[in-house]
């Protein structure tokens, strides 16, 4: 039931169309007629044609009836009033020659236009502008063709006047393709001109400009002054101020007063003989189409590269700023790296203090700045007492968690930035004391050796206590550059050699005797 009542739609809108479509191209043949510049039936300018291959292009073959219909109807009211000679065969011929050239020319046409053109937005591009020229050019020899003959064999036209009135077809019809089909088309694009360029704001200059183009239409269509090529700077402004939609209804208005004008004996192109004026008018409307054509495709293709020329700089400022904050998350990433490897190459894996390797590194370093600014250098080496035997005791993992309580204690009670506990190698630790002298590095050692003391871990094996004790050597020299680290931590390493012989958990400070 509701397909039914929907094909029915489709049948009325179908006929509807095709009934407007017939009405208008006959309205066009009569206006062609009464703007003929040259006497007889073939106009200067074929309106119909204009039309045809725009309804063709937007509707397709669905308007097809509605030509044929309108050139039939046109075509028997003007031949029968112009030759009522004219046999019945005779008439349905070039009827029906007419009307195939008629329908074939806007379908090929449009054929070549859909099946060549890289884009859809064909007044956009200068290629497809050409192409589009080229098939409306081309199209309009197959009705020349169709149509002219089918006067000649039925004897309308001579011979020799064949070529003549084939050119006129075919100069009649190709015209329209150029000033009035691109209007047409471009219609749709009118509403997005308007919104964009804000034309509301411009009625001053809209008003001057028609007002020069009113002026100049005057000067070149009804004085009759050769100044028609004022038209081009006002056509050039409308294109870059107004773009192809615009520019294209430009050369449709100067093109229906250049005819009116010529067709009612006014203007430039009067002066000559009808042939001659004639084609002086059409190459007129020619030159001011396709300059118009091209000149906005160039426009629009130059518009079209800004605007992605423009997105693209975006896209790269885009990527600049996402590549950037990567960057900076992988150095930030690749910072905590080095610093965690730095930590893994100076740190002692078990105690947590400064390795060997870091050990050395500071004293070195400290050596060189001390030494530079003559103050002491003071170092610590201590050994715990009797491991060997706790780990026989209490197993190699009570040992390591031993050596490592011990270490983290030491840390605690060292409290200057630049003093260094370290790991000097198995369970014998060194601590640097910059800036310090034997005094204050003994006070460390004992305050030392009584938090190792205090940490209370029972060590049964033991020969001098019931819990782990140490015994520290500490010694304190002025560095010069003269001499090595080595003979800080040999002096040390003397020094805590005696407090082990003096019965360890004691801290003695190295001396020459
Ligand atoms: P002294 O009182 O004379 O210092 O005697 P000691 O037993 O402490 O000295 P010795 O040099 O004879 O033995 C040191 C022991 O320290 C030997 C080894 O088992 C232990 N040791 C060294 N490094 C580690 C370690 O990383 N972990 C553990 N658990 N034990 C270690
Ligand atoms: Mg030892
Ligand atoms: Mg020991």
């Amino acid at each position: 039931m509701k397909g039914n009542w929907l094909l029915q739609r489709g049948i009325a809108q179908f006929i509807i169309l095709n009934l407007l479509i017939a009405i208008a191209y006959a309205y066009g043949v009569r206006i062609s007629h009464e703007f003929a510049t040259l006497p007889g039936t073939v106009a200067s300018v074929w309106f119909p044609s204009g039309m045809t291959l725009a309804l063709v292009y937007l509707l397709g073959d669905r308007v097809i009836l509605g030509i044929i219909c309108g050139s039939t109807y046109a075509l028997t009211l003007g031949l029968s009033n112009s030759i009522p000679s004219l046999s019945v065969f005779n008439l349905v011929l070039i009827l029906m020659a007419c009307a195939c050239g008629n329908v074939l020319q806007p379908m090929i046409a449009t054929y070549l236009i859909k099946r060549f053109a890289r884009h859809k937005d064909i007044f956009s591009h200068v290629n497809t502008v050409v192409l589009y020229i080229l098939a409306a050019v081309f199209a309009p020899t197959v009705s020349a063709s169709f149509g002219i003959t089918s006067l000649w064999v039925t004897g309308v036209i001579p011979w020799t006047s064949y070529v003549l009135s084939w050119m006129t077809w075919w100069l009649g019809s190709a015209l329209p393709h150029l000033i009035f089909t691109p209007t047409l088309l471009l219609w749709q694009n009118f509403a997005d001109t308007y919104k964009n360029k804000n034309i509301q704001d411009k009625y001053w200059e809209i008003g001057l400009g028609l007002s020069i183009f009113l002026g100049v239409s005057w000067i070149a269509f009804v004085s009759g002054y050769p100044l028609a090529y004022l038209f081009l700077p006002i056509l050039i402004w409308t294109v870059f101020r107004y773009g192809s939609f615009f520019a294209s209804l430009l050369v449709s208005i100067v093109s229906l007063i250049a005819i009116l004008a010529t067709a009612k004996n006014h203007g430039l192109y009067i002066p000559n003989e009808p042939n001659a004026s004639l084609l002086l008018l059409q190459s007129f409307m020619a030159v001011l189409a396709l300059t118009s054509l091209i000149l906005s495709a160039v426009i629009d293709e130059k518009n079209a590269a800004q605007i992605s020329l423009k997105q693209a700089m975006e896209n790269l400022e885009l990527q600049v700023i996402e590549r950037t904050t990567e960057l900076q998350h992988s150095e930030s990433l690749l910072k905590q790296a080095n610093l965690e490897l730095e930590k893994l190459v100076n740190i002692d894996g078990l105690t947590q203090v400064g390795n060997r390797r870091c050990f050395d590194d500071r004293l070195k370093m400290e050596w060189g700045r001390l030494s530079r600014n003559a103050q002491p250098i003071a170092l610590i080496l201590f050994d715990i007492d009797y491991f060997k035997l706790y780990n026989d005791l209490y197993g190699h993992q009570m040992g390591d968690d031993c050596l490592t309580a011990i270490a983290q204690r030491v840390k605690q009670v060292i409290s200057r930035p630049a003093d260094l506990v370290a790991r000097y190698g198995g369970e014998e630790f060194v601590i640097i004391l910059p800036n310090t002298d034997i005094q204050g590095a003994l006070i460390v050692a004992e305050q030392i050796r009584i938090a190792i003391t205090n940490l209370g871990i029972v060590h049964q094996s033991s020969s001098i206590s019931d819990i782990v004790t140490i015994s520290l050597g500490v010694a304190s020299l002025l560095p010069n550059s003269m001499q090595e680290p080595a003979t800080l931590i040999k002096q040390a390493d003397t020094a805590l050699y005696r407090a082990k012989q003096q019965g360890r958990n004691q801290s003695v400070v190295f001396s020459d005797t």
